[in-house]
């Protein structure tokens, strides 16, 4: 089964249910080693607190057009520097409602696909692919560093909250992967990736394709930028 496939080889799959009234597949999982409970913020081994609120799930990716869910129990440890926090998961970042999978695709879709479509695809409110967003980045920007060694990149703004709020995002085409985020669209946004970027790296950049508002924050002196595409290429 597929949602047994995706669970890497540190959460033990402990039975699977269908659930008739919701027509979702429950899959009942624990991490393979319980007793080292995990803060979910730092991932540091910390003595056990308490039972949290019992019973939790979180959403998977979709088996075809049925709806999964990952149910676990979600104890409670004291780690020595963020006190009483819920233990952490191998299948879903801290403070997050759904699957590492489920988020990493969603991500992966908002630089790829419209908003219907991924409202669609997945089944979620824009807002909340700003929140996964958010969290993917955040994790790949902990120690790895997302920028180094990139050549291609796409740079675009998608809007949230109904539109009334942007994040500039980056892609490393290359990749596939979404490498930076940040609220706003603006030209201190985008000044704010390059000094993230820094010259040395920057200047290993082969090609940035960018969304037209974008594209006027790159063509500055080290870009030059076709008239006709949203594409810059190093002088
Ligand atoms: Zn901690």
């Amino acid at each position: 089964m597929e949602a047994v496939d995706r669970c890497d080889d540190r959460t033990v799959i402990e039975g699977i249910e269908f659930e008739d009234d919701d027509g979702v597949v429950v899959v009942q999982v624990r991490p393979r080693r319980p007793k080292k409970g995990r803060c979910g913020r730092c991932e540091r081994v910390s003595p056990g607190y308490d039972n949290g609120d019992g019973r939790r799930r979180w959403r998977g990716l979709d088996l075809g057009t049925v709806k999964v869910l990952l149910e676990a129990d979600a104890p409670r440890v004291d780690c020595r520097e963020h006190g009483v926090t819920v233990v952490a998961v191998p299948w879903a970042r801290h403070g997050a409602g759904f699957t590492r999978d489920f988020e990493n695709q969603a991500a992966w879709l908002a630089t790829q696909a419209s908003q219907s479509v991924i409202r669609a695809l997945m089944w979620i409110a824009w807002v909340t692919v700003g929140r996964i967003i958010a969290r993917v980045v955040a994790e790949r920007g902990a120690g790895v560093d997302p920028l180094e060694g990139l050549r291609r990149i796409g740079i675009d703004e998608i809007s949230h909250l109904k539109g009334h709020n942007y994040l500039t995002v980056v892609v490393d085409h290359d990749s596939g992967r979404l490498v930076w985020v940040k609220a706003g669209r603006s030209k201190k946004t985008m000044a704010a990736f390059f000094d993230d970027l820094g010259e040395a790296r920057c200047a290993a950049i082969r090609l940035v394709s960018a969304g037209a508002c974008q594209g006027v924050c790159v063509s500055n002196s080290t870009w030059h930028c076709s008239d006709d595409y949203p594409i810059f290429l190093p002088r």
